[in-house]
This record gives C-alpha cells, structure tokens and sequence, in this order.
C-alpha cells in the first residue's frame, strides 16, 4: 500500500513537472511582455515632448523629415514585437546599414577580413572624418565610419553594381524578414552630394584599401543607405542580432552565432561614433545609429530593441532615440557589468 502510494507520488511529479515548469515558464513571460511593454510606453511619454538636436541636413532630403516622428519597437528571441508611436514610418537606413553589410562579409569572408582590410578599432572622430585614414595609411578605421564603411562594401561579391547591390540589400531584408527598397529621393539628394564620400574613397584607394571601382563603391554605398526602412523592421533586425543571427519572427538563420558574435562587439566600441565611449558608460550594450534618425541596440538573448526620431545631436545620433533607450534599459535592470558578489 505504502509502496503504491510512492509509486503514485512519482508518477504525479512526472507528469506534472514538465506542466508546471511550462506554466511557470509563461507567467514568466507575461511578466517580461508587461516589463517590456511598460518601459517603452514610458520611455515614448517621458521624451515625446523633447526637442533638443536638429534633422541632419548635410543630405538635403534628410531636413525634409517631420522632426517630430517618434517610434519605438522591440522585438524578443521567441519573435514576440512591442510597439509604441511613428513605428510605421518609413525613414532611410543610413548608416545602420553598416552593420548588416560586416555581417555579410564576415558571413562569406570570414571575420580576419575585415579585420586586416578595414580595421577594427574606434577612431574617436567624427564619422565622415579623414584624419584616422591619413593618420595610419588608410588602416585607423572601422566598418562603422564612412571610411571602413566604404572600403566593407567594396568587399561585397558580384559581377556588376546590380548584383553587388543586390547581395547588400538581400542580407538586409533577411535580417529585417520583409521586402525592401531604396528611397530614390533620399539616393538622388545623396548621390548629388556625397563628394566628402567620394573623396573618402580616393584617400583610401591610394593607400591601397578599396577593393574595387572607388567611386562606383561609393554610389553603391549611397544606394545601400538610402534603403527605406521602419521602426519595426529595424527592431526585427536587431532582433535577429539579440538571437544568434536567426530571425526570431521568419525563423531564417541569416547569419551564424559566430558571426554574430563579432560583430556585436563592434557596434559596442563604434556603433555611436565619437559618443560610443559615453553610451557604452551609460548605457552599456552594443548599439548602432543612423543619420535617418534611427537607433537598435541589443541584449544578446533577450531582445533588440529600435527607436527612431530624427533630430540628432552633434555626432549625428538621434536624441530621443538614445533617451528612450536608455531608459529602457535602466528600467529593465539590464547592465552586462553589474554583477552580484558570490
Ligand atoms: N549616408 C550617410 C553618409 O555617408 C550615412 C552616415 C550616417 O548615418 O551616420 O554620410
């Protein structure tokens, strides 16, 4: 009789655990959902009304953006997407395009690519600037300033600008897991204005790190950061960059852990220009900005996050974008350093 009891009791404890885990495991979710809903509903109330910094105006169809859009997006490893403002508005991808172009080249080049043909380290300038080019032969830089930036593309494979293209704007839309497409407005007032760009590549062509047409890279370039892009599309590609490189919402694996895993790392020490020291002592996880007005950042295994607004401050970062993440992530008790003595 005892002995039946027993048998029962582990009989209950089997069947039921894995239930009770499960149950718990989702409460624990419902509580994340809540905690990540709420801190963007407070971030987006706490800084909708502020108005510091200016819409980039160095590429003429930038000023034309209404300055006060404001959106915010999350987006967790179980394809879950939190949402809060302007997070359908469409707005050009600048230079947080850089990110998914590395990712590309490391994916099919292999991480020492990059390393050795751009450069890993941070400049501490301005990122259209040309003294770290000159200052170390074309080598002081990193695929997140115009300069690495340019020289990264000009390591995408293809026959001709289209295919090039092309491989760019597929490893985009992977991340993002929708269609999309350049803004011409925005290309043409680039194109018809980037001769800073232009000369960026020269300088770096005669030291001997541009792998192709310089000036045709450069347009190519242009091209890949005029792609149109919305708030939640960047969330679901910061997404994939929280969850390995798998697209938490297609499922598609776009790039490998590996590759993840460096270029994390990058947008950490680079991802806010001559700002990434200040953000990184304040806010401490890896982040990328654009001049479009768009910010993502990502807590490796929990979520990516992406806040769009387009006046920026002097480095050319968003101000509410930097604001509202910040807060999400204080709110949110997320800091990789602060550790708990044993
Ligand atoms: N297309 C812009 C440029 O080359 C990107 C800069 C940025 O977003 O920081 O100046």
């Amino acid at each position: 009789m005892k002995r039946l009891f027993i048998l029962n009791l582990l009989f209950l404890f089997i069947i039921s655990s894995p239930f009770e885990l499960l149950a718990q495991s989702k409460k624990e979710i419902k509580k994340r959902d809540q905690a990540i809903q709420m801190a963007i509903d407070s971030a987006y109330v706490k800084y909708k009304d502020l108005k510091e910094g200016a819409n980039a105006d160095y590429i003429p169809a930038l000023a034309e953006v209404p300055s006060e859009l404001f959106g915010i997006a999350v987006v967790t490893p179980d394809g879950k997407m939190f949402e809060i403002g302007d997070t359908d508005y469409r707005f050009s991808i600048q230079s947080l395009s850089k990110v998914f172009t590395m990712a590309h080249i490391i994916e099919e080049q292999g991480p020492a690519v990059i390393e050795q043909k751009v450069g890993v380290n941070p400049t501490g300038q301005v990122f259209n600037s040309i003294y770290p080019i000159e200052q170390h032969q074309g080598k002081g830089i990193n695929p997140f300033v115009n300069p690495g930036a340019i020289a990264t593309t000009s390591l995408v494979e293809g026959d001709n600008y289209d295919e090039i293209f092309n491989n760019i704007l597929k490893t985009q839309e992977a991340f993002a897991g929708s269609s999309l497409s350049v803004d011409e407005v925005i290309y043409e007032s680039e194109a018809a204005t980037n001769q800073r760009n232009q000369a960026i590549a020269m300088l770096l062509n005669s030291w001997g790190r541009i792998y192709a047409d310089p000036l045709e890279t450069t347009d190519i370039y242009t091209r890949q950061c005029a792609v149109s892009v919305h708030t939640k599309d960047l969330a679901v590609m910061a997404g994939t960059l929280a969850n390995g490189g798998k697209n938490p919402v297609t499922g598609e694996v776009v790039i490998s852990p590996e590759t993840t895993s460096f270029v994390l790392p990058m947008m950490t020490v680079a991802g806010l220009y001559d700002n990434a020291g200040f953000w990184l002592y304040y806010v401490g996880i890896p982040a990328k900005s654009g001049v479009g007005g768009g910010i993502i950042a990502v807590v490796p295994g929990k979520f990516g996050v992406a806040a769009f607004s387009p006046r920026l401050d002097k480095a050319g970062n968003s101000v509410r974008a930097q604001y509202a993440i910040y807060d999400i992530i204080k709110r949110m008790e997320i800091n990789p350093y602060l550790v708990e003595p044993k």
